[in-house]
């Protein structure tokens, strides 16, 4: 059994300019056998967060704990962690089968052992065919593959993967993610996965933090963080693609209903879950493009917004719309009939309305059922 304690972990560095904050203040417990994704922009912190679990970077302040034991002094190759980056470093000169045993015979263990496991861990990853070759006769996927194996081998008490895909053509990320999560599911220990693709996060996790700027902004599991995102931050992140907002006012608030002026407009909004004791003021009204119809098929049209673009997306359309209210994105079924250049009414799904503090940014309500809010169904979940 392992369980990984982040507590207050902060790293800067010394930069020409002064000090570079990286991570600010970070704290999360990993449960055991959880599969949990670090997620955010470019620069947000990921990689470090992730290079001081693995002891290649030393916090400059705050505590990295195994199960019980404080590991923060201990050096990386004695944590029992496995690790796997974008830049798969397999030694060029040795054959897939050194490659993959490489860090048995770094601990002492014999040839005979190291074979078998190393042969045992290409059967896993589909490559038993590929053990005497050179890194440079594999595919980009096989090499990926070899370096997955190279990690099971080593009974890790934990996976820590930084990118490891984001060199991979789509249809090989599809096929390479589900091997790693069914290697994180057969040794049973913590997965630690840094992305910057909010898809691959939600489709892959049991828990997800979502960073920003040094900091976690959210901590959960993906219903969590895609239908009560704490904050505008989150909600922008995550879904794709991006939720749309409206500027409006507050002006009534009970425990099931609230009513926001915009644009014109009144909506009375079925309220699911009130987050701040909030109940008046200026106030964002978000709604994902998924919630957004368009021309007859709307029942209570709100606006009228010209339609500027029409986008293939699967099997839908990404309309991109503009008004006096501003530009609006609407994900509508690719079968409609509707022209680009042309008015059209709008309409919004008032089950599907999340309120932020225009200020704070800060989720204050969202509406809609609870129950309803499950999306095993609507992603691509193992
Ligand atoms: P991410 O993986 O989310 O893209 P990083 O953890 O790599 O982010 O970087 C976080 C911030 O820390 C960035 O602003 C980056 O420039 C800075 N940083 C990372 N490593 C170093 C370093 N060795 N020296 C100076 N600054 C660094
Ligand atoms: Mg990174």
């Amino acid at each position: 059994m392992s369980t990984i304690s982040i507590r207050n972990l902060r790293k800067e560095f010394e930069i020409s300019s002064g000090v570079e904050v990286a991570v600010d203040d970070i704290s999360m417990d990993i449960e055991d056998g959880e599969f949990i994704t670090l997620v955010g922009p470019s620069g947000c912190g990921k990689t470090t967060t992730l290079r001081c679990i693995a002891g290649l970077e030393q916090p400059t302040s705050g505590q990295i704990v195994f199960d019980d034991q404080d590991v923060t002094e201990v050096p990386a190759e004695k944590r029992g962690l496995a690790m796997m980056f974008q830049n798969i470093a397999l030694y060029p000169h040795m054959s897939i089968r050194d490659n993959i045993a490489y860090p048995l015979k770094v601990k002492g263990v014999s040839k005979d052992e190291r074979n078998s496991k190393a042969e045992e861990a290409a059967g896993v990853m589909q490559i038993p065919d590929m053990l005497d070759k050179k890194p440079g006769d594999l595919s980009g996927g096989q090499r990926q593959r070899a370096a997955l194996a190279r990690t099971i081998v080593q009974d890790p008490l934990a996976f820590l993967m930084d990118e490891p895909l984001s060199d991979l053509d789509a249809k090989l990320k599809v096929e390479i993610r589900r091997e790693i999560l069914e290697v994180h599911k057969r040794i049973g220990q913590p997965t630690i996965y840094v992305t910057h693709d909010q898809e691959e996060a939600l489709t892959m996790s049991d828990r997800i933090a979502i960073m920003n700027d040094g900091r976690i902004e959210q901590f959960g599991t993906r219903e969590e963080v895609y239908y009560y995102p704490n904050n505008l931050f989150v909600a922008h992140f995550i879904g794709n693609p991006s939720i749309n907002t409206l500027r409006g006012e507050l002006t009534a608030f009970s425990e099931d209903s609230a009513r926001v002026q915009t644009h014109g407009q009144t909506l009375e909004l079925p309220v699911d879950q009130q987050f701040t004791d909030r109940s008046s003021g200026d106030v964002l009204v978000g709604f994902r493009p998924q919630s957004v119809s368009l021309g007859d098929r709307v029942t209570n049209p709100l606006f009228t917004m010209e339609l500027l673009l029409l986008e293939p997306i699967d099997d839908r359309a990404l309309a991109r719309l503009e008004g006096p209210e501003g530009e609006l994105r609407a994900l509508i079924p690719s079968t409609q009939a509707i022209t680009e250049n042309e008015e059209t009414s709008v309409g919004i799904d008032l089950d599907s309305v999340f309120l932020f503090d225009a200020d704070t940014e800060e989720l204050i309500a969202t509406t809609g059922d609870a129950p309803e809010k499950d999306m095993s169904h609507s992603l691509n979940v193992e």
